[in-house]
């Protein structure tokens, strides 16, 4: 590509680093983006530069506008039952079912020796701490919607491990079937994801 001027170049280079997109794709994008009118090209730069204004909510670690995210902040929502998920996309996938009335924990990822991802690297120690101080006296529900992959499962169970430590009263729940094993809430439709949802079970 020695030709080719060197915005062009670098673009390509940047894009073909998100996942799902190889060289050919971004180089299509590329040569799309330049024939799309240029307040297009001019919106998108400024859509992508708010991503670095984005926050992580200090409480369940999903994205938010300011230190806590809207559904922490909404008080409608039960705060003892709590859906501990891999990541924000999860959250996003989940509220578009709707229907849920609790809250999130973000993991940040699964436990993954093969990544080098352990415990230390996951938001767990948060996770136990965040329901140690919910009030006795009222049922806590953890759902633990890892996804249903080798890692997923582990996950969950280490988490149970853990909060069964903890001594309180707590129901902990696995999201159900539905979603095959090697799936991700990520990619379900909203009727698989809801059913899966529905049909936890305690573990
Ligand atoms: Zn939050």
């Amino acid at each position: 590509m020695a030709d080719f001027p060197l915005a062009i170049k670098k673009l390509i280079g940047g894009l073909e680093r998100l996942p799902g997109i190889g060289p050919k794709g971004a180089s299509r994008l590329v040569f799309y983006l330049l024939n799309t009118p240029k307040s297009f090209v001019g919106d998108l730069s400024k859509m992508l530069l708010a991503l670095e204004e984005v926050k992580i909510c200090q409480n369940c670690f999903g994205v938010a506008d300011r230190e806590k995210c809207s559904i922490c902040a909404d008080l409608k929502r039960k705060k003892d039952l709590i859906c501990v998920v891999e990541g924000s996309i999860d959250v996003m996938a989940l509220e578009a079912v709707g229907g849920y009335k609790g809250v999130y924990h973000v993991l940040g990822g699964v436990i993954n020796p093969l990544d080098h991802v352990g415990p230390d690297d996951l938001k767990i120690v948060e996770l136990v701490e965040r329901v140690r101080q919910l009030e006795n006296g009222h049922e806590v529900e953890i759902i633990l919607a890892t996804n249903p992959t080798m890692e997923g499962e582990a996950t969950a169970m280490y988490l149970k491990r853990k909060l069964e430590a903890l001594d309180k009263n707590i129901k902990i729940s696995r999201i159900g079937s539905g979603l095959p094993m090697g799936a991700s809430l990520e990619f379900a439709d909203r009727a698989t994801l809801s059913r899966a949802m529905e049909g936890r079970r305690d573990i």
